[in-house]
């Protein structure tokens, strides 16, 4: 179904689908690339991204990008995940890029949104070990030290802070007031004396990390914003945050559906194809009925944040993220249970799917705090 693309957008999507078929349309490329593996993120291919001008199609001209909006970043992120393009790092980068273009000074902007622009991995550190869905109880501890903050304490599941040039680190200047203020916005070298980047094992291999952060020094001129205001901060990027994780899971969604289309028709039992059995026609059916549905959904709130760059959108950017990831985590397990023992197996690409969308539903805010933000919305 079309969601009325222009033909600019449209040949974007081409030349995106293009690339992933040529560069890992076979599982041997992915395999070569790492995709599926325990990094998830290609550093070469990324940096061949940005120099195609494809990362930067969301960020301002001026700083190596295209000019584009959420709509292209939603376009971005659908075709490289339909493609299986392994770029894990894309979607939070972006984010910090537009943290960055939002309140970063000029030098920032010039920094930070030129490196996002040429395939720079970048990442986001706001979850704490007693922080998580409550990210407004962070304690990491920033303070003023003549012309640095110095800054103690631990972050949790910071996604490819591993190889992130640059980590946009949210921690806590002041504890006098509510627990909303004295949150402030540092950009962090992750080289800097005192921090260390330790990978946590999971079921998607070593995507995250914890940092641990003794007596960092961050220099004065590194505070993104104002200081102690990082919650509102924060805040005015949910809408693209949201939809970011809603596209790059819409993109998971429909490849997971795909693959699974592609199985039931070739794969045969009691002498036919095992689609053909109304009990997984049906259930093709319906995801294709649902992933329709999210892809409407994701790209009207896309449009409606371009045109309403300064409202917030809280109710509908949950919408996104909640419908896309949790259809994706759909696709991916009625995937696995509809191509029998070999959806179960690596060889196939469906395991990898589930080991995406399954964490999707936890990320970016989980399902539950999704549910939250909607129904108080309604003035529950
Ligand atoms: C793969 C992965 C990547 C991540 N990347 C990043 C990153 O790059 N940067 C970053 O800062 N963080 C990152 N996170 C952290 C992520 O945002 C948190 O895991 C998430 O917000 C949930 O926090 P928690 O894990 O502490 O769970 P908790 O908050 O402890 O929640 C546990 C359970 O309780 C439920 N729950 C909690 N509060 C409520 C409530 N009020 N109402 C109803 N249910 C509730 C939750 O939905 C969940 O089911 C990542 C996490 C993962 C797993």
């Amino acid at each position: 179904m079309s969601v009325g693309l222009s033909d600019e957008l449209l040949a974007f999507e081409e030349a995106i689908r293009d690339f992933a078929a040529r560069e890992c349309g076979t599982a041997e490329q992915r395999r070569e690339l790492g995709d599926g593996s325990s990094e998830g993120h290609n550093e070469a291919l990324y940096r061949r991204l940005g120099e195609l001008g494809w990362i930067g199609c969301c960020l301002p001209e001026r700083y190596g990008g295209a000019g584009g909006g959420a709509l292209e970043a939603c376009v971005f992120l659908e075709q490289a995940a339909l493609g299986r393009l392994p770029i894990g790092a894309a979607s939070v980068s972006l984010i910090v890029a537009k943290a960055i273009e939002k309140f970063g000074t000029e030098e920032q902007k010039a920094e930070i949104l030129g490196a996002a622009c040429a395939g720079e991995p970048l990442a986001i550190a706001m979850s704490e070990p007693n922080a998580g869905s409550d990210v407004g109880a962070l304690a990491c501890r920033a303070v003023r030290d003549g012309d640095a903050y110095v800054v103690n304490g631990q972050k949790t599941w910071i996604s490819h802070a591993q190889r992130a040039t640059r980590i946009l680190l949210v921690c806590r200047s002041d504890r006098s007031g509510s627990k909303h203020e004295g949150i402030t916005m540092l950009l962090l070298d992750p080289k800097a004396p005192g921090v260390e980047v330790r990978p946590i094992d999971t079921l998607g291999g070593r995507e995250v990390n914890d940092i641990f952060l003794e007596d960092v020094r961050i220099d004065a001129a590194d505070l993104v914003g104002v200081e102690g205001a990082a919650w509102t901060q924060l805040m005015a990027g949910l809408n693209f945050e949201r939809l970011v994780v809603a596209a790059t899971m819409l993109g998971t969604g429909r490849r997971a559906f795909e693959d699974a289309l592609a199985f039931v028709k070739e794969r045969e039992q009691f002498g036919r194809p095992v689609g053909s059995f109304q009990a997984l026609r049906h259930r093709i059916a319906d995801l294709a009925t649902e992933l329709e549905c999210t892809r409407l959904l994701v790209y009207s709130v896309a449009r409606r944040t371009d045109a309403n760059p300064g409202v917030q959108m809280p109710r509908e950017a949950s919408m996104a993220k909640l419908k896309a990831t949790e259809t994706a985590k759909r696709a991916a397990i009625e995937g696995m249970q509809m191509m029998g023992g070999y959806g179960y197996a690596t060889e196939y690409d469906m395991e990898g799917h589930l080991r995406k969308a399954i964490v999707s539903t936890v990320y970016g805010g989980t399902s539950e705090i999704q549910r939250d933000i909607i129904g108080r919305s309604y003035g529950l």
